[in-house]
């Protein structure tokens, strides 16, 4: 009742939910409460959780923040969110997010951008809270739920932590289930929670990740006690800094912050090691041909025909078009256009194909200094603070974007885990959030780390 009555009371100014659950919330809580009085409550029994509107629940508005998916409520429950339920968390609702996932600022969203629940000092300016996941990060951060689901293809659990002083972990590809899950590119999406703080994140995963004979994908490892790796020394770890990650234009409040946790981990005993990721600065482009090329395969599904949305034309061509045409947005539709494009005959082998081999040599890139002994590889989790709602020059400029996501996609296309943690405020008063980069399937030393640095 408590987080229902502060949604009620907040959503109308930071639109982070665009649906509530009020009665499920209820009855679902009633059966923790019958079960905790028992003392049968699982891991999760009882604790209060936002939904991006990304993850399929059966009977509940599920649209991906879309109009193509216009009235869409499946008949299912995504796995993620079932693994959730079975211990024992309580739905308090929808949230928002940039339409398919698309997005560096939650405005791409059919429902509106989402308000930062945050503000520059002495300004009442309205700031995004990043994106893709900004209705999960702005509800975590304005204690409208006690955690939320979120998704991350390029660091749409990450920076939207980063704009709002949360805690958000992207796992290793393959740790979670996509089943259920609206699909963005692929090869790319992971699912992961966005929380308070990192205690709460490794508790949150622990009950989200599994292997899913849906997913074949999802890779059958055990699944560690992630709380436990809480309070564990960092002693010894070798700290990995890369180079490449002091980008031109870099704000000197970043500069610090990245400093300030050198300095933490180095004080709490870890070795701090400079290295190099020399294929760093081909990731965004290559990024930007993968990831929309598996938009564009992955959104031919919204026809007209199977879900949501069906715009009537004077013969079925007509119709698909004119459904297309009124239900995607224009961030969806440029994705569209860019992925037929570099998947089309003659610009396959220019584009898609070295893209993709981009991408084999970022990923070695990491395996080489993982071999060389290095641990964890601390950076900034983003290149600037939360920048203005409807801001000029992202508008008129989508490259810019797409700058945003600079130091979070490297991470997709390597596969790897990584989480932001809050690490400080800049001069106006604004989170700013430290990014860490793990071994394959190792998010127990991210959360060991990470613990060091909140
Ligand atoms: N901002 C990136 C994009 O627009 C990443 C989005 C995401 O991780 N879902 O593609």
């Amino acid at each position: 009742d408590a987080y229902l009555g502060a949604i009620d009371a907040a959503n109308g100014s930071l639109n982070a939910y665009i649906a509530v659950t009020h009665d499920k919330a209820r009855d679902m809580a009633k059966v923790s409460d019958e079960k905790l009085v028992k003392g049968e409550g699982g891991a999760l029994e009882g604790i209060p959780l936002g939904i991006k509107d990304l993850f399929a629940t059966e009977g509940v508005h599920t649209q991906a923040c879309s109009h193509v998916l216009d009235g869409f409520e499946p008949c299912y429950e995504s796995t993620v969110t079932a693994n959730l339920w079975a211990d024992g968390a309580v739905m308090l609702g929808k949230l928002n997010m940039d339409e398919f996932a698309m997005g560096s600022s939650n405005e791409t969203s059919y429902y509106g951008a989402v308000i930062n629940p945050w503000r520059a000092g002495g300004s009442n300016k309205q700031l995004v809270p990043g994106g893709s996941s900004g209705g999960s990060a702005a509800a975590v951060s304005a204690w409208l739920c006690a955690g939320a689901t979120a998704t991350d293809t390029g660091g749409s659990i990450r920076q939207p932590a980063a704009f709002t002083g949360t805690v958000g972990i992207k796992p290793t590809y393959g740790r979670v289930s996509r089943w259920g899950t609206v699909a963005f590119a692929s090869s790319l999406d992971q699912a992961g929670p966005i929380s308070r703080d990192v205690r709460d994140a490794a508790i949150m995963l622990k009950s989200m990740a599994s292997v899913d004979a849906r997913d074949t994908t999802s890779v059958d490892l055990p699944v560690p006690d992630y709380e436990a790796a809480i309070g564990r020394s960092v002693k010894g770890m070798k700290i990995g800094i890369p180079k490449e990650y002091r980008v031109e234009g870099m704000p000197a409040d970043i500069e610090a912050l990245w400093q300030k946790g050198i300095a933490w981990l180095k004080e709490a005993g870890a070795e701090i090691v400079d290295i190099s990721l020399p294929h760093t600065k081909y990731a965004l482009p290559a990024y930007y041909i993968v990831a929309p090329a598996e938009a564009s395969s992955n959104l031919a599904r919204y026809d007209g025909v199977r879900y949501g949305l069906r715009v009537p034309g004077k013969d079925i061509i007509e119709m698909y078009e004119n459904t297309r045409a009124a239900g995607f947005g224009r961030e969806v539709k440029r994705r569209i256009m860019i992925g037929t494009y570099v998947l089309s005959a003659g610009y396959y082998d220019a584009y898609y194909l070295q893209a993709q081999k981009v991408r084999t040599l970022i990923k070695k890139d990491f395996e080489d200094v993982f071999a060389a002994g290095i641990d964890v590889i601390l950076t900034p989790a983003t290149p600037s603070a939360a920048f203005g709602v409807a801001d000029e020059d992202m508008a008129n400029d989508p490259v810019k974007m797409y700058l945003n996501d600079v130091f979070t996609v490297t991470v997709n296309m390597a596969g790897l885990p990584g989480i932001a943690v809050p690490a400080g405020l800049d001069a106006n008063g604004l989170p700013l959030g430290l990014q860490l980069i793990g071994r394959p399937f190792d998010e127990e030393t991210l959360f060991q780390t990470a613990h060091v640095i909140e």
